[in-house]
């Protein structure tokens, strides 16, 4: 399974555990969004989540530092999450106690 499937809904992406990336065809600026909170922006709107409904809500808004061109012509594509670090593994208090006892001898 490759980057190059094509999502049928915005939902889809959960699936692939991706956020969801847009482009701006004018002047190429991009943002990446969490999906979780889009899709609850989508869906408290009413917004039909289909994939080729997504782009269209989308403006090239930018920040106030850095502003968009206002453009509406904007892509979609999915953005995959950084895997988490993995966590360390815990000793036990027991096992901490037989390394303890371990190193004074
Ligand atoms: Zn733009």
């Amino acid at each position: 399974m490759g980057f190059n499937i094509r999502p049928n809904d915005l939902a889809d992406l959960c699936k692939w555990d991706a956020d969801l990336r847009v482009r701006c065809r004018r002047c190429g600026r991009r943002a990446a969004f969490d999906l979780v909170s889009t899709l609850n922006y989508f869906r408290g709107r009413g917004w039909n989540t289909s994939w080729d409904c997504v782009a269209p809500r989308f403006v090239c808004k930018g920040t106030s530092d850095k502003p968009g061109c206002g453009s509406k012509d904007m892509s979609v594509g999915m953005y995959p999450r950084p895997k988490p670090p993995r966590p360390e593994p815990k000793l036990t208090e027991l096992e901490m106690r037989q390394q303890a006892k371990r190193e004074r001898h």
